[in-house]
């Protein structure tokens, strides 16, 4: 199985929290820069002819800031340059204060059948907070508009002031609103970002609180019938992202665009961050990427657990040999002996038990350790 990652990085306003390649202020380079990320995708396309891609996934920065049909060349060019499975996944990440009838129009004739939308909550004064663009209204708007579609629904714990009750209120227009996977994860707090400040001054929930949070809202989830199967994501059985599950699978995946990175035939590399270095680069005829690493066997094998220990599948012990030709038992050890209260087996599948799956990041140190030797 593999993916196509596809960056854009146009936003109307930067998000307090926000660190991810995107600017607020450059929405008149959206036509040059796609114009790039399509021949860069007809460069990637002319390597890969004997690969059949299963999911598209454009993310971003906001793609539903820019123009709709810039969507539709790049679905138009990706239909020309690779090999698209039948059934393939193809995502398009929506903000819910750019959306509109046409658009969603567009998007359907480009083939977009899954829509990621970013609420994060559904209380405006945090969204106003979060420096977000759209209110609890514009949500719903934006569902009314992808009625019978696919979509998930982004929904983020640890804001300022934030209650269960509030946790709750997200959580419950979600599913009204017919949200059929959401993805409930904590505010990461980068140094260099305005919510920084609100972090020093001690005004965010401590880890403790968030992790309640979580408790509450993952309960609240699976009497509603989503169903976790990542750390942070959960689904009506049938509903899980196709595209995800390929990345925590260790699937290769070919990213495009600025700051896009890729994971092919064992080697990880990512494109320039710098948007004038990314066009000038492509418009030369030259590969944008700036980092390139084979990586070695004995961190293969652990980024192979870290990731599938975050789903709650866990790792197939028989995959796993299939794919190093060594047993999970004779490459981490110790790890697993000092890890052995949170694990359990079902079947053929090593995972952290329900309870702990929250918390892997601790559960994981001692495999971190064990590579490290
Ligand atoms: S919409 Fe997303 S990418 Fe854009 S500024 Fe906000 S968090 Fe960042």
């Amino acid at each position: 199985m593999a993916g196509i990652y596809i960056h854009v990085p146009f936003c109307r306003h930067k998000c307090s929290y926000c660190d991810f390649v995107s600017y607020p202020d450059k929405i008149d380079y959206a036509e040059a820069y796609m114009a790039c990320l399509y021949k860069e995708l007809k460069m990637r396309g002319e390597e890969l002819k004997d690969y059949e891609f299963d999911t598209v996934y454009f993310g971003g920065g906001t793609p539903s800031y820019i123009p709709p049909k810039l969507i539709l060349g790049a679905m138009n060019q990706i239909k020309a340059c690779f090999k698209l499975a039948k059934n393939a996944e193809i995502t398009l990440e929506l903000n819910p204060g750019t959306i509109g009838e046409n658009k969603v129009q567009t998007y359907l004739q480009a083939g977009i059948n899954r829509f990621s939308i970013g609420l994060q909550t559904a209380i405006d004064e945090q969204l106003a907070d979060l420096g977000r663009i759209h209110n609890a209204r514009d949500y719903v708007y934006a569902t009314k508009l992808l009625e019978g579609q696919n979509f998930s629904t982004d929904v983020m714990l640890g804001l300022k002031n934030q209650t269960k009750a509030d946790v709750q209120k997200t959580i419950e227009l979600a599913a009204a609103c017919g949200s059929r996977h959401i993805s409930m994860y904590a505010l990461t707090v980068e140094d260099g970002t305005p919510i920084y400040t609100d972090y020093l001054n001690g005004e965010l929930p401590d880890s403790d609180e968030v992790a309640e949070l979580y408790e509450f809202g993952k309960k609240l989830l699976e009497e509603k019938g989503y169903k976790r199967y990542e750390v942070s994501n959960f689904a009506i059985p049938g509903y899980e992202s196709k595209h995800n599950l390929n990345y925590w699978r260790r699937g290769e995946y070919i990213g495009v665009g600025v700051s896009a990175s890729s994971f092919m035939c064992g080697r990880r590399f990512t494109n320039t961050f710098d948007l004038d270095e990314y066009m000038k680069c492509i418009i030369s005829g030259f590969y944008p990427a700036v980092s390139s690493e084979q990586v070695e066997e004995k961190e293969a094998k652990f980024e192979y657990v870290m990731l599938a220990l975050r789903t709650a599948e866990g790792v197939s012990m028989k995959k796993y040999k299939e794919t190093f030709g060594t047993s999970l038992g004779e490459d981490f050890p110790e790890a697993l002996k000092k890890s052995v209260k949170y694990l359990e087996l079902s079947g053929d599948n090593l995972r952290i038990k329900d309870e702990y799956l929250y918390v892997q990041n601790s559960i994981l140190m001692p495999f971190i350790e064990e590579m490290e030797q």
